[in-house]
């Protein structure tokens, strides 16, 4: 049996958005920047997307900008909204469980002497709106929250913090990757001034994404060269993969209530089995906020990491942290900020469900999980000498 339990690290590409992006490789290959007739199919099909993706999220054609993916819409809002700054102290309020892509960026830019306030999640994984208006200065030209978490699929209160925003004056904006699939997103009922998504995390293919810029909000440019993107994203316009990103939101609107439904359902018979039949065993974030199709959990005295391979024998996919930060010693600074001890962090595992996964999937993998624990820790000296429990000292 092979179970994909990492939808969160990516999707697999619908075969509809496959197949809605097949011609734009062969028959209508033109570049959509060329006033021939190759040039205007591709462009036509470029317009298309663009209406659609722009009534989806109740905004204008004109405020949608075509990206590689969130990290560059990420890199571009935070890096353009500094530059394009005239204050004298630039001041920026984001949380400490943000994606590397905000985080690290955010480091960089403080390095250059911008300001940067880190808001602290609570133990359920959820930031405060009280602390966001707290944190907030004279001197603040962005705020960036994101919709839902990674790693804990921790759902935050954007809509009261754009409600502040607004109210203030200071530009909004959310790295919304993870919430696509499952939330719907008006930008004028949440008050969102940016929001950055990545088609990958919804069944559309990896290297498209996109931002969404309200008009009057103003931006550096990030990648300079030809005039796409109404001259402010430069690089020849990926018209099957922008084509494939509208199909990919499509195709989630229409899906989302079905497969929230039985996610949920999912979800929690995962998460009551774990908790029951293994023992020291912890889910870490709450339950309450939290995306229908995330499941992590911590096992006492083992690492992360030796259950991901274990399973990984078993043709079970899971992450241990974050997919971007594994390689690193690195306890997730996400499941750390929940206020979990470094050991118990360094145990975490997410199972991130997909809208294909199934029952008997997760029996199979709560079965390969249960066995895989005891297995390391009958080998887990830790086990031995804490708990007194196991077959040798
Ligand atoms: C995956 C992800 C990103 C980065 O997306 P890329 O496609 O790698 O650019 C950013 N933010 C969040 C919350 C993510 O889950």
């Amino acid at each position: 049996m092979r179970v994909y339990l990492d939808n969160s690290a990516t999707t697999k590409v619908d075969a509809r958005v496959v197949e809605a992006m097949l011609p734009y490789f062969t028959d209508t290959f033109g570049n959509p920047s060329s006033l021939h007739g190759f040039g205007r199919g591709a462009l036509k099909g470029v317009d298309a997307a663009r209406d659609y993706i722009a009534a989806y999220f109740n905004c204008r054609p004109s405020e949608i900008y075509f990206t590689s993916g969130a990290t560059e819409s990420n890199n571009w809002v935070l890096r353009g909204i500094v530059g394009a700054s005239n204050n004298k102290i630039k001041h920026i309020v984001t949380t400490n469980i943000e994606h590397p892509a905000i985080l690290d960026t955010c480091r960089d830019l403080e390095r250059e002497g911008v300001l940067v306030s880190y808001i602290k999640c609570n133990n359920e994984g959820v930031v405060s709106v009280e602390d966001v208006k707290n944190a907030v200065t004279d001197n603040t030209i962005l705020v960036s929250v994101m919709a839902a978490n990674n790693e804990t699929g921790a759902i935050q209160p954007i809509k009261e913090i754009g409600a502040f925003c607004k109210a203030e004056g200071i530009p909004f904006h959310s790295d919304a990757v993870q919430a696509i699939e499952a939330l719907d997103f008006d930008v004028n009922e949440l008050n969102l001034d940016m929001l950055s998504l990545s088609g990958h995390k919804f069944h559309a293919p990896k290297g498209i994404g996109l931002l969404y810029l309200r008009s009057g909000v103003k931006l550096k440019k990030l990648i300079t060269g030809g005039h796409q993107e109404r001259n402010q994203r430069a690089g020849t316009t990926n018209a099957a993969f922008i084509v494939a990103l509208a199909k990919g939101l499509e195709i989630a609107k229409e899906e989302r209530e079905a497969t929230n439904a039985r996610l949920t359902v999912l979800r929690d018979y995962f998460i009551k089995r774990a908790l029951a039949e293994i023992p020291y065993c912890y889910l870490n974030g709450g339950i309450t906020h939290r995306l229908p199709n995330n499941v992590n959990l911590s096992f006492g005295f083992i690492e992360g990491e030796s259950i991901l391979m274990l399973l990984d024998i078993k043709g079970i996919a899971v992450s241990s942290g974050s997919a971007c930060s594994s390689g690193s010693l690195e306890p997730s600074h996400v499941i750390l900020a929940l206020g979990v001890k470094e050991e118990l962090a360094h145990s975490s595992v997410r199972f991130s469900l997909g809208k294909d996964t199934t029952k008997e999937e997760l029996d199979y993998t709560l079965e390969a999980l249960k066995e895989s624990v005891a297995r390391l820790r009958e080998i887990s000296p830790l086990f031995n000498v804490q708990t007194g429990t196991g077959s040798y000292v």
